[in-house]
């Protein structure tokens, strides 16, 4: 909303100066407009045509929210310095992560002008169902858990499969360890071993006392990461917790902040829809993450019937060996997976929790 009211703002100075120039010279050439209308362009970070462009030089992708991008030079000379970016128009939709080559204008500006290749993509489909890009080469998913507000249901392998099909490693992260006790032992130690025997990775942190940080430090140096989980298990206070603030640029506002510039972008589009910036953070230990509450909830959409049954990874050994080849592993005699699941090679939750997903995604 505040970008419109700039925009308004901007509009009226323009209508005035002009109007104040056709008081001083009978001139209204559309050159004279265009020039007027300079300053909305740069802070709409759009560089003028014809403006002078620096070397192409590499950069990531630290923002990005509506058109506007927020590169991060890696450029030898500038090295960590962020420039508010556009891309040219012949390249696809650019997303926080991804490593470009871009060029600087003057102001803190510029403009991309190749994508490099990309190791991983997050998208999701938008309301038309098409599939639009949120993140680009993340490794890993932390799926975070906590004692309260208390793990439900099949969430986490929701996430574990969206994880393993796009192919991020994935980790179980508890926080809030400070808040275990008797009673939430009895529920999250079996949670966390069943987890574990499957080989996932388990790490146990609180940001309240600051145990296990350095580990999770360690788990996630040179890799980009993204925390998934429900709200209040404690995302923020992690990303807060891990972030190194020296690397920051200056103007980077915290996550309170965050919702703020999504409105801002908003304006852009008249209102219609809040688009929300996605952010890369460095953190300390030499990792990344990329945040936004769209990546929070990564995972939670439609999934496909092969996708689901591939991400329940002890599966695996077992599916192909039904004796019938469209063997829904109901109650199919000669069934691998319920056999499995009778000796103990695969936990029955796990298998309850696959046909509990599966109602989810195919019609009734
Ligand atoms: P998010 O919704 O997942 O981003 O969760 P937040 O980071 O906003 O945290 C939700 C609540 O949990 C806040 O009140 C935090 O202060 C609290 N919280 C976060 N980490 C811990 C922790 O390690 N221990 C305890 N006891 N509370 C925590
Ligand atoms: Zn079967």
């Amino acid at each position: 909303m505040a970008k419109r009211r700039l925009n308004q703002q901007q509009l009226r100075r323009i209508d005035s100066n002009q109007q104040q120039r056709g008081k001083r010279v009978a001139q209204d050439s559309p050159s004279d407009t265009g020039a007027e209308a300079a300053p909305i362009s740069a802070t709409q970070s759009e560089p003028l045509a014809g403006q002078e462009l620096g070397p192409e030089v590499p950069g990531l992708v630290i923002c990005h929210y509506g058109q506007q991008l927020d590169i991060e030079s890696h450029a030898e000379h500038n090295r960590g310095t962020v420039y508010r970016c556009h891309q040219r128009s012949n390249l696809p939709p650019l997303v926080t992560g991804d490593n470009v080559v871009w060029q600087a204008a003057d102001d803190n500006s510029g403009v991309v002008v190749a994508l490099q290749e990309r190791r991983t993509i997050l998208s999701r489909p938008n309301a038309h169902g098409d599939q639009r890009p949120v993140a680009a080469n993340v490794d890993v998913m932390a799926i975070v858990i906590a004692p309260l507000p208390q793990p439900f249901g099949n969430l986490i392998d929701r996430y574990l499969v969206a994880a393993e099909s796009l192919g991020l490693r994935a980790v179980i992260l508890l926080n809030k360890t400070d808040l275990l006790d008797s009673t939430r032992d009895a529920f999250i130690e079996p949670l966390l071993e069943l987890y574990k025997n499957i080989g996932y990775p388990v790490i146990r942190v609180s940001t309240k006392s600051n145990g296990g940080i350095e580990d999770l430090q360690q788990f996630l140096a040179q890799q980009t990461a993204v925390f998934v989980g429900q709200s209040g298990v404690g995302k923020s206070s992690l990303i807060n917790s891990l972030r190194d603030t020296s690397r920051l640029p200056d103007d980077m506002p915290d996550l309170q902040e965050d919702a703020a510039v999504g409105e801002l972008s908003a304006g852009r589009d008249k209102g219609t829809h809040t688009t929300t910036a996605t952010r890369l953070y460095h953190l300390i230990g030499s990792g990344d993450l990329i945040d936004s509450p769209g990546i929070r909830e990564f995972g939670l959409w439609h999934m496909d019937q092969h996708q689901l049954i591939a991400g329940f990874i002890e599966f695996k050994p077992f599916i192909d060996k039904c004796r019938f080849r469209d063997c829904r592993h109901l109650h199919e005699p000669g069934c691998a997976l319920l056999d499995a699941r009778d000796k103990g090679l695969i936990n029955p939750e796990r298998l309850t929790s696959y046909f509990h997903t599966l109602s989810t995604i195919t019609p009734a």
